[in-house]
């Protein structure tokens, strides 16, 4: 039946998606007693940016499915569209305003990229214009950039011990208690629907808001067909009850993370960044699901150390937030003019994984036929990269973001400006990792490069670590000789 006059609202999800724990949703829910449908705008700009993922995008795609058939099954329902919302939004509102279908209330969470940040101004001035009210809130991150300043107003934190010695004191705070207390109820509808006794929450439906001539079709099935025609690895199911059984999964593997954290070959990380990346899970979720709310920034433990994972996500989208030029140079100006060689030779066996460096390649390899990468194995690799192959840290950065199933602004500009020393509180420019000692101590065993490079499957663990071992002739001589690219490095940051 068509809902004319009565009030609907519509949530516009961008990097939200999921039902449970979204507050702009809820309130939009609430305030239309279930009567909302869910809208998602496909833009061109970022299919076709220079760093677009067909892997990372049929992830995405996976996500939007996932979403799509927990809103029908809820009495909802999400319609994907490909077309701007700059765009998408004034015919939508013209076509409600024809028909007699009273849209009241547009929501969204808060995106803190620089190109959504401008998006997100226009699209509420359209609304504006046409007399629709917002909402737009908090999301993704548990305190805000403009949540966490210095002492003096408008100082941001470019240092991130201070930054998290900030962020846990304000976490204790009973304000900031209950954002992670308001999860349970989504956490509780998680669990009835993992165990399919979940009820019917909404109460619209798209067909119930569109007269004859709407202006737009579902585009989900469309992309989902094209873009697999490009996807050569295996892509996750994606959507908040896979990101829930992975928070299942973690909790009972948590209190091993300090100790198995730094070792690749070992499943000891939550694998939480591709699901954080969507929002198919948020950090208020995951805190409080682990019970991690009174942890201490003192305290050294699992949890305390997972805790200061996640707050180094948030500090890197604060420091993205604060400083949106970080995304095209070096945050430290004293590095923008580093002559960096370049040799395109050297950077073709980086991405192919065959330097000759069995970590390194281990590395390269899981992210190119897994999509993800172990953070140890991230920080030798980028270190690498720039250090030993003296490339420029953005073609690393650019890299990865075409390879990574987690691939996201904020955290991947930052690991790739800590690694280079030319970030926020980065790596000073004179510690250098040594690929040989990497591999040596955090893969004794080989266990790791084995598994991705099995050239070296009988070779032993001690000639795969040492730089002149006899690695036979399967696999490549090291590319570069370490110790005299250390010094060009050296050179390379002090002229
Ligand atoms: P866990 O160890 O279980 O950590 C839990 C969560 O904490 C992660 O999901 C992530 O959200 C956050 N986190 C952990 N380590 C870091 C870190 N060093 N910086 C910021 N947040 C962190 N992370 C991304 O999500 N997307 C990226 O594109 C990305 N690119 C990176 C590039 C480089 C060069 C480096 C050094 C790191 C990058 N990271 C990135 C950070 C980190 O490697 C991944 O978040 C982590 O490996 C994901 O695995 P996990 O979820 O099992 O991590």
């Amino acid at each position: 039946m068509k809902l004319t006059n009565t009030a609907f609202g519509l949530h516009w999800f961008r990097r939200d998606l999921r039902v449970a724990g979204n507050l702009a949703l809820k309130e939009n829910w609430q305030r239309h007693q279930g009567r909302v449908v869910g809208l998602f705008c496909f833009d061109s700009v970022f299919l076709s940016r220079d760093d677009f993922s067909h892997h990372r995008f049929a992830f995405f795609l996976n996500t939007l499915e996932s979403l799509q058939k927990e809103l029908r099954s809820q009495g909802s329902d999400l319609l994907v569209v490909d077309s701007l919302a700059q765009k998408t939004f004034p015919q939508l509102l013209k076509h409600f305003k024809a028909h007699g279908f009273n849209l009241n209330l547009v929501s969204w969470g808060r995106d803190y990229e620089p190109f959504a940040r401008g998006r997100d101004g226009e699209v509420q001035k359209i609304m504006q214009g046409a007399g629709i009210e917002t909402i737009e809130t908090r999301d993704h991150l548990v305190l805000e950039p403009e949540e966490v300043f210095k002492e003096k107003p408008g100082e941001f934190y470019q240092v991130y011990s201070p930054f998290a010695k900030k962020w846990f004191a304000a976490a204790h705070s009973p304000e900031i208690q209950k954002r992670f207390k308001d999860q349970q109820p989504g956490l509780d509808y998680l669990e009835k629907l993992l165990a399919g006794e979940s009820k019917k929450a909404f109460q619209l439906k798209w067909s119930d808001v569109v007269g004859k001539d709407f202006p737009f079709e579902d585009k989900l099935k469309e992309f989902k067909e094209k873009n697999q025609k490009q996807v050569n690895i295996p892509i996750p199911n994606g959507g908040s009850l896979e990101a829930y059984k992975a928070l299942k999964d973690f909790s009972l593997r948590l209190k091993n993370y300090k100790e198995d954290r730094d070792v690749p070959a070992v499943n000891g990380t939550s694998h939480f960044s591709i699901y954080l990346k969507n929002g198919s899970l948020t950090s208020s979720q995951i805190i409080q699901y682990l019970k991690l709310n009174h942890m201490s920034f003192a305290v050294e433990n699992s949890s305390a150390r997972f805790l200061k994972e996640i707050v180094w996500r948030e500090f890197y989208y604060h420091i993205l937030y604060h400083r949106p030029d970080v995304e095209k140079q070096a945050f430290l100006e004293k590095y923008r003019k580093i002559k960096w060689p370049n040799d395109k030779k050297l950077f073709k066996h980086w991405c192919e994984g065959t330097t000759g460096f069995p970590l390194v390649d281990a590395g390269m390899r899981q992210l190119n036929t897994t999509g993800w990468m172990h953070n140890r194995v991230r920080m030798v690799v980028s270190s690498f990269l720039c250090k030993d192959l003296l490339i420029d840290w953005s073609w690393g950065e650019n890299y990865f973001m075409k390879m990574l199933l987690d691939g996201d602004m904020a955290p991947n500009n930052g690991g790739w400006q800590w690694a280079a020393s030319t970030g926020c509180d980065p790596q000073p420019y004179f510690r250098i990792f040594n690929p040989w000692l990497q591999s040596a101590k955090f893969d004794p065993d080989a266990e790791y490069i084995k598994k991705f490079v099995p050239e070296l499957e009988d070779i032993s663990a001690k000639e795969i670590h040492k730089p002149d071992g006899d690695r036979g002739q399967a696999y490549p001589d090291p590319i570069v000789d370490h110790a005299s690219q250390k010094k060009w490095a050296l050179k390379l940051y002090t002229s």
